[in-house]
């Protein structure tokens, strides 16, 4: 499949066919591994019932994160997403203020605002598009439902609600984790 022919299918919201993913999964697997690679993470994959019983098949997955973010919050991140035309940095012109429903807690997330010099150059991707997201979050919702009940039965599946900002969502995602921030020690001992 041509480059070309893949950002057809990504602009209407589709998802790229499982051939297509698989082949490409398996080969940058088997590239990984010649070079000694000791491990890897997978975003966004597998999405699909089929995809996940591919995956199986093709190598062995310690742990899912399931990353959940509300509703509101996701689409109005997805319609704040800008890129610069010049130095292709992604930014983010949502700021998220929602506040907490049934007890639960408010969410901030702060916009991830460009520098001056890209500040006139940014853009927005063709497929940002209410009605593109939100169908996208449906064609989502219906293929990963499953997905997470075939890790939650073999005991592989974390859920873990975002709280916010990429910096205190980075740290509990570590805590849930177990896991120290090595850069965040260094620069407290230094
Ligand atoms: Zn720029």
């Amino acid at each position: 499949m041509l480059p070309f022919q893949l950002a057809e299918i990504v602009n209407q919201g589709k998802l790229v066919s499982d051939e297509i993913i698989i082949n490409l999964l398996s080969r940058r697997l088997e590239e990984g591994e010649e070079k000694g690679e000791l491990g890897f993470i997978l975003d966004g994959f597998p999405r699909t019932m089929r995809q996940a019983e591919i995956l199986e098949g093709v190598t062995n997955i310690d742990l899912v994160i399931n990353l959940k973010l509300r509703e509101e919050a996701l689409v109005a991140r997805c319609l704040g997403r800008r890129m610069c035309s010049q130095c292709g940095e992604n930014f983010n012109v949502a700021s998220i203020d929602i506040e907490g429903e049934n007890g639960g807690a408010p969410m901030y997330l702060p916009p991830l605002l460009p520098p001056p010099q890209c500040e006139s150059k940014l853009i927005t991707r063709a497929d940002d598009t209410e009605e593109v997201v939100k169908n996208r979050l449906r064609v989502y919702h219906d293929l990963t439902e499953p997905v997470e009940g075939f890790y939650k039965a073999r005991q592989k599946l974390l859920e873990f609600n975002i709280p916010g900002g990429i910096s205190e969502s980075w740290r509990k995602l570590l805590e849930a984790l177990n896991i120290e921030d090595s850069d965040n020690m260094r620069s407290a001992a230094a």
